[in-house]
């Protein structure tokens, strides 16, 4: 809509053509439209003429008569009753002939000099426009002509590139797609034995688990035509155009059969209906119904399949997803400890790395990482390598980039008073006491007091030997515990507590509600469910279903619970203040120690142990 005024000017120039085009026409073409070639001449000239044998043609009509002299000239006069005619003509040698061009018929004639001009001059401006959008590059021009068609673009196998060697892990999602696949190489295959292929396939998983990267990668291996659209781009200024942008693109994708269809992120028009009728949104309605109706219309054995992605598959219309639409689900989950290092290794390809790289390592300390946020580190990692000057990256930039990923960058210039670096550092030795002094904790790989982006003013790493999947009681209360060990600390050796413990609050305590009211751990309600996920994707929302008596008895319970481990810190650490006073006048001096250095002074005898 940006440049339609762009063309007056041209197509104004194409009138002038045109119109010299008719002119030009009717001098050459039709020449008795504009002057009468016929010469008049009185009925005597015409008698001497033929006596003088100047007459070569003649043509009779009702009370004219046409003739054509030696001069090759027409004349015409007009006749009276002469009954010698025919014998003077005769006498004369005259031949009889057509001499006048028939009187052309005023239907043809308004044919010709209207119509014809008309149509020329519509088909000079079509092709004039069509020219003028191909120079223009399919620009402003081109979205304001085409209105309501889709803007989906086609790929061609080779133009994306991907392949399903470039998504690491997700091996489940790749062999569910390879079928696709091999289904549009060889469809015959699939037709002998009756099978048919599923009409849709839906992607779903958190956000960066590589839902794009796969559908282009089966756009890359297919090697047939691909169209990609983003489900906003359906979402239209004016009613109506969504859905006409649907019908559209399945019309294309019907004539480029066998071919593949990728909506991402079909959640911005696959959102449930609203059943209340009020604040319905009509245009995206339109829009899905428009969606399901060419789902419904198609033939699936043309080979044409539809892909989907989306984060929030609890949001979709049920009629989305019932058996002959999208009626197989792929999931794309958070990778596992392999996943992560096969994608730290695809990625590391493009990067020139020191030898010693130790991508094990690396992986288990990104726990709960996605595909894209490892792509991230790695090229953090690579830019830090820059930044120091070197040509190679090492594991420290690698492990430095994931706390940039995880906490943000380093703040160095943030300043912290004294008294401040060292709250911060009983606070961190606090939290990670705690976690040492239990069974059930992950061993810290990792304190530092160096101030984050993020806002946190230090951390503490902790990093499991395995993949967990499961968490037991035990291991979940002592996270909790854990949480609660930087205060503790805290308040053991300032008698004063500081807001930094808010984030540790706050994950303390979404741990002890999900224990009651979605994990079954709680004496009093056992195995029921309190509470709901709704993003399961989307940072795990939860909503609450039960009566109001029982919300506040969760309320009651989840501050019981906290509260109850915060004592068993307590406990820990002041049983151990030598430790603590010495890791953390340790930790205050170094800013960064590892896991090692901790363990090792955590570990040595007690100094006031050695001196009795
Ligand atoms: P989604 O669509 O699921 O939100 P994308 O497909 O857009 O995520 O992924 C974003 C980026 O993350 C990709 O371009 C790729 O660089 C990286 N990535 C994500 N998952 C993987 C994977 N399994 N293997 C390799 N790279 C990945
Ligand atoms: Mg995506
Ligand atoms: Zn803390």
């Amino acid at each position: 809509m940006q440049k339609v005024d762009k063309p007056k000017r041209p197509l104004f120039f194409y009138y002038l053509i045109v119109l010299a085009v008719i002119v030009i026409l009717n001098v050459f073409l039709f020449p008795n439209l504009i002057e009468d070639q016929v010469k008049e001449v009185d009925y005597g000239t015409f008698l001497s003429m033929l006596d003088e044998k100047q007459v070569q043609i003649v043509q009779l009509s009702d009370d004219e008569i046409y003739f054509v002299g030696k001069d090759e000239q027409m004349y015409s006069t007009t006749t009276f009753l002469d009954l010698n005619l025919v014998d003077r003509l005769q006498a004369a040698g005259c031949k009889f002939g057509q001499v006048k061009q028939k009187e052309m018929n005023p239907l043809l004639s308004m044919l010709i000099s209207l119509i014809l001009p008309m149509a020329i001059f519509i088909l000079i401006g079509q092709l004039l426009s069509r020219s003028l959008m191909k120079r223009m590059g399919g620009s402003g021009m081109q979205n304001a002509m085409s209105f309501g068609k889709s803007n989906a673009k086609v790929y061609v196998a080779s133009e994306t590139g991907i392949k399903f060697h470039d998504v690491a892990g997700e091996d489940e999602a790749k062999e569910a797609l390879q079928e696709i696949v091999d289904f549009l190489h060889s469809p015959q295959k699939y037709q002998e034995i009756g099978a048919k292929m599923p009409k849709g396939a839906l992607l779903v998983g958190p956000p960066g688990t590589g839902k794009t990267l796969l559908a282009k990668a089966v756009a890359g291996e297919a090697e047939v035509p691909f169209f990609s659209i983003s489900g906003s781009e359906f979402v239209e200024m004016f009613v109506g155009m969504g859905a006409a942008k649907v019908r559209d693109l399945f019309k294309q994708a019907n004539e480029k059969a066998p071919c593949i269809v990728f909506i991402d992120e079909i959640d911005t028009i696959g959102k449930k209906r609203d059943t209340q009728g009020m604040n319905g949104n009509d245009e995206r309605e339109q829009t899905l119904n428009q969606l399901l109706t060419e789902m419904d219309g198609f033939d699936g054995s043309k080979g044409v399949v539809i892909l989907a992605a989306t984060n929030r598959p609890e949001s979709l219309d049920p009629a989305l997803l019932r058996p002959g639409r999208f009626d197989r689900r792929i999931p794309v989950e958070l990778p596992d400890l392999q996943g992560r290092e096969a994608i730290l290794k695809v990625h590391a390809k493009k990067i020139r790395l020191s030898d010693s790289v130790d991508f094990n390592a690396i992986a288990r300390a990104a726990s709960g990482a996605s595909g894209a946020e490892l792509a991230n580190m790695v090229n953090e990692a690579a830019l830090r390598a820059v930044r120091d000057g070197r040509k190679y990256v090492t594991q420290a930039d690698l492990e430095e980039s994931i706390e940039v990923v995880i906490a943000g960058y380093q703040k160095k210039n943030k300043v912290l008073s004294d008294k401040e670096r060292l709250i911060v550092s009983y606070h961190e030795i606090g939290h990670a006491l705690v976690a040492a002094l239990q069974s059930h904790s992950a061993p810290v790989t990792k304190i530092t007091i160096i101030p984050r982006t993020s806002g946190a003013l230090g951390y503490t790493m902790q990093v499991d030997e395995q993949e967990h999947n499961l968490l037991s009681k035990e291991e979940l209360e002592n996270k909790i515990a854990t949480f609660t060990g930087g205060r503790v600390a805290e308040e053991l050796v300032f008698h004063s507590i500081t807001t930094g413990a808010s984030n540790d609050i706050e994950q303390a305590t979404k741990l002890a509600r999900g224990m009651i009211t979605r994990y079954g751990m709680s004496e009093k309600f056992g195995m029921v469910a309190l509470e709901t996920v709704t993003g399961m994707y989307m940072g795990g929302d939860t909503s609450l279903a039960c009566a109001a008596d029982t919300a506040a008895d969760i309320d009651d319970m989840v501050v019981a619970l906290v509260k109850q481990q915060y004592e068993k810190a307590t406990e820990l650490i002041s049983s151990n203040m030598g430790k603590l006073h010495e890791l953390a006048k340790y930790l205050y001096e170094k800013e960064t120690i590892t896991g090692e250095e901790f363990m090792n002074i955590l570990t040595a005898k007690a100094p006031q142990a050695a001196e009795e």
